[in-house]
């Protein structure tokens, strides 16, 4: 009984937004039904201790468009925002905070850029009236280190507030990391990306669920899961230790044999330490190049994916994944080798 046109998710995320989430509930039903309908909204409850549960069921009890998805604590917003990725049906998703940040009516306009043929459409912010100077700084500290150690480039200003297109959405959720950084993973998914500029209101009522201390843990994830760097950093101090302690090893044995001015026993001590100190830096290093490697192998993410194909015998892939056919199979090796043919 699914109809015919294509169908619009929208997930949002709710952790004790039980001031908001009628208000927001309204807004962005009125939103949707101007764009198509055909549409679902699916509610998160990311393990609110507030009265947010008990006002989903009502919502829901009403609407036959909402689902209500409960997670069973606090999993947190990256989390949670996957969760509700897992059950989305839509062709097209769209991921939106619950504080009304992001206005909905914007979607309208993100639909009309995935007809045009792009699978993200993220939104941009242009202004972000009402949010703290603090905020502001550390959201963009965020973006400019992100950028300078991450091998996929996070596009400045930008949230989670994007459309995803159906292939898209299959690709991340193939990727099974456990510290997931959404709007990173996009990034790195890849196929055809478009920025919508929007100005971001302020929060419509409650506070901020995103203290320093989860926006800082974001952030190394962010890192982390996107870079070696660190682990190059320890290697290269090594390295430098090393070189170091040559030049220290010299002098010692020059204040040995070319002065007085020696203790017995010091140079021996002296050299022995230097020595250690390097070496051990640098068998660190090397130990992280290969903890490095088994992460990566560990994350087990998809080798490739791929955004279309031509004049395939579809019949011969009809066993992998049916219904679309932007993407690769389960087994990424297994695509690799029979999309060569
Ligand atoms: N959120 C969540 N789990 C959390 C923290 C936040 O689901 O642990 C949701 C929250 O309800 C909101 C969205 O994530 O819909 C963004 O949070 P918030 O608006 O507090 O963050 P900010 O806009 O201040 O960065
Ligand atoms: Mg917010």
């Amino acid at each position: 009984m699914r109809p015919s046109s294509p169908l619009l998710s929208v997930i949002v995320p709710c952790f004790n937004e039980q001031d908001v989430i009628r208000h927001t509930h309204q807004r962005l039903d009125a939103a949707l039904r101007a764009i198509t309908a055909d549409f679902e909204i699916i509610y998160v409850d990311d393990g609110s201790r507030d009265a947010t549960g008990e006002l989903l069921h009502t919502i829901q009890a009403a609407s036959p468009e909402v689902r209500v998805l409960r997670l069973s604590r606090n999993f947190g917003h990256q989390i949670a925002v996957s969760a509700g990725l897992e059950y989305a049906r839509g062709d097209a998703i769209v991921l939106i905070d619950a504080d009304l940040q992001d206005p909905p009516e914007v979607i309208a306009e993100m639909v009309t850029k995935w007809r045009e043929g792009y699978h993200v459409v993220y939104g941009q912010r242009v202004d972000r009236s009402g949010e703290s100077r603090f905020k502001l700084w550390t959201a963009r500290a965020f973006y400019r280190l992100i950028n300078r150690l991450s091998e996929v480039p996070i596009p400045l200003d930008t949230g989670d507030f994007r459309l995803m297109d159906r292939s898209v959405v299959d690709a991340l959720l193939r990727m099974r990391e456990k510290h997931r950084l959404l709007r990173a993973m996009t990034s790195w998914v890849g196929f055809r990306q478009v920025a919508l500029p929007y100005s971001r209101a302020e929060r419509f009522a409650g506070t901020s669920k995103y203290p320093l201390r989860k926006m800082l843990t974001l952030a190394l994830d962010g890192i982390i899961s996107f870079s070696a760097i660190p682990l190059k950093i320890v290697t290269s101090v090594g390295l430098a230790f090393s070189a170091l302690s040559v030049i220290g090893i010299i002098y010692a044995v020059a204040q040995r044999l070319l002065t007085d001015n020696w203790v017995p026993g010091w140079t021996l001590i002296f050299i022995t330490v230097l020595l250690i100190g390097g070496l051990q830096f640098i068998f660190l290093g090397v130990m992280g190049e290969y903890i490095g490697r088994i992460y990566s192998e560990a994350k087990d993410r998809p080798l490739f994916l791929v955004m279309e194909e031509l004049g395939f015998d579809q019949a011969a892939r009809s066993g992998q994944l049916p219904g679309h056919q932007a993407r690769s199979g389960e087994l990424p090796l297994a695509s690799a080798a029979s999309s060569s043919r």
